[in-house]
């Protein structure tokens, strides 16, 4: 039996009813918190122990919308300058994916997933494209995945615009990895979970999408899929199919609370409605509809229609303590009004995104602190300048703990890094070096 004890933190469990304490400590058994308990209660508790002294512990912060290939697109100056969002894709990113090999979707995978570790990032969900080299992509992403200990979603998104042989290897690669997963997560493998992928509306046919959304309906699965994330995509869907795209969506049978829909930024009031009464979680990633000047997501109007929002990054950052401020800033500015979204903003971090990890890992109970859930543990250095307890939290996390140095990183009970080392079997400088000889040949494609 595997043990592990954290010791003199304060500990912020979150979850339903979370709690602030001091002076208590988690015992981690076989990868699961099974005690939370006063430290002298647990004093005789035989056990490695971790000392929190000068800490917070919180849970393994989530990230549900991702795209680890587009570290490879760090520092890309060739890119010809784009006048709106289909030329953003057009210009970088459709470039950018058809020049990527399996070796670089493993490399760029990894480098992002590290950076996770160090940031606190504990479980992604992952939005993946490869067009050139679809099959055997999402595990050639998973072998990096379990290389670094930590836990993610993954999904590669099928579209019409490469042709339909590639469309029809993205339905294929979905199936094969969403079948393994859920053989895997049989035998008890935690970190790996499958998503039926899906590019946007604006790329896809009817007969692409009835094809994906029947597959995904008969692996007992949902889709992540782009909604609305330019007013573009609204216009072409009307123009094309005389519809939104929520409703155009729901017609295929998409809808559901195992699938995501990122973005959300142009939904019309009837689409709202319709996600909130399927229980679809959206999922907010403002420092990218920012960067890309599509617009600002309503999450407060949506929240208060009772959708589930959650909150990504849409590959922006691995730091979701960063997101969650930019989330919070851009809500209120959103509302123009002080007092409004911060409790939707700081509730999609801590508290929708875990409700959206439990659609795919169920018993593991990500995102809070539980006796009997994973123990996917960070401690943050924070000593607060001013009272720290249940109701002063989301402010202390906005305003302090966001800005403070990750200490250590546990998965499954797994430390990942500690004392901002990181844990793991990986050469780093090498891993650096590799990287950055396979995005410059990514590069030659602009
Ligand atoms: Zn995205």
């Amino acid at each position: 039996m595997s043990r592990l004890l954290i010791k003199n933190g304060t500990i912020a469990t979150l979850g339903q009813g979370g709690r602030v304490l001091d002076d208590h400590g988690i015992l981690i058994e076989n990868g699961l918190v099974r005690r939370i308990a006063p430290l002298e209660e647990l004093s005789a508790v035989e056990a490695p122990a971790i000392d929190a002294h000068g800490k917070l512990v919180l849970p393994g912060l989530i990230n549900a919308h991702m795209h680890f290939y587009s570290t490879f697109a760090r520092g890309l100056y060739k890119i010809k300058p784009s006048a709106n969002f289909n030329e953003v894709l057009r210009n970088l990113w459709w470039k950018l994916d058809r020049a990527l090999t399996l070796e670089g979707s493993y490399v760029s995978a990894l480098v992002a997933l590290l950076d996770g570790i160090r940031k606190g990032t504990t479980t992604f969900i992952d939005h993946h494209a490869s067009p050139t080299s679809v099959r055997g992509s999402l595990s050639r992403i998973a072998a990096a995945v379990q290389e670094s200990g930590l836990r993610a979603c993954l999904a590669y998104e099928v579209s019409d615009r490469d042709g339909p042989e590639v469309a029809k290897a993205g339905i294929e690669e979905n199936a094969e990895f969403i079948r393994a997963c859920q053989k895997g997560a049989s035998n008890g493998d935690s970190l790996l979970r499958g998503l039926f992928g899906l590019h946007a509306s604006f790329t896809l046919s009817d007969e692409t999408l009835k094809k994906s959304a029947e597959r995904a309906r008969e692996l007992n699965t949902g889709v992540h899929v782009h909604v609305a994330e330019a007013s573009s995509d609204e216009e072409s869907c009307r123009k094309e199919h005389g519809t939104s795209i929520v409703e155009r969506f729901a017609k295929m049978g998409m809808l559901g609370p195992r699938s995501i829909f990122a973005h959300g930024t142009h939904l019309g009031a009837n689409e709202i409605d319709l996600l909130a009464q399927s229980g679809t979680k959206l999922v907010h990633n403002p420092q990218s509809n920012m960067n890309n000047a599509v617009g600002i997501a309503d999450i407060v109007n949506m929240s208060e229609k009772g959708v589930c929002v959650g909150l990504g990054t849409d590959a922006m950052t691995c730091n979701m303590f960063e997101e969650v401020r930019v989330a919070t800033w851009l809500a209120k500015l959103n509302c123009k009004n002080p007092s409004a979204g911060f409790c939707e903003a700081l509730g999609a971090l801590f508290s929708n995104n875990a409700h959206i990890a439990d659609e795919y890992w169920q018993e593991q109970k990500l995102g809070r602190i539980v006796e009997g859930g994973a123990a996917d543990l960070i401690l943050v250095d924070y000593n607060p300048p001013t009272p720290l307890d249940s109701r002063s939290l989301l402010g202390h996390l906005c305003f302090g703990v966001a800005e403070s140095a990750v200490d250590t990183t546990i998965v499954g009970g797994k430390v990942l890094m500690k004392n901002k080392q990181l844990q793991l079997d990986i050469d780093e400088e090498r891993l650096a070096a590799q990287a950055r000889e396979l995005s410059a040949k990514v590069w030659e494609a602009f």
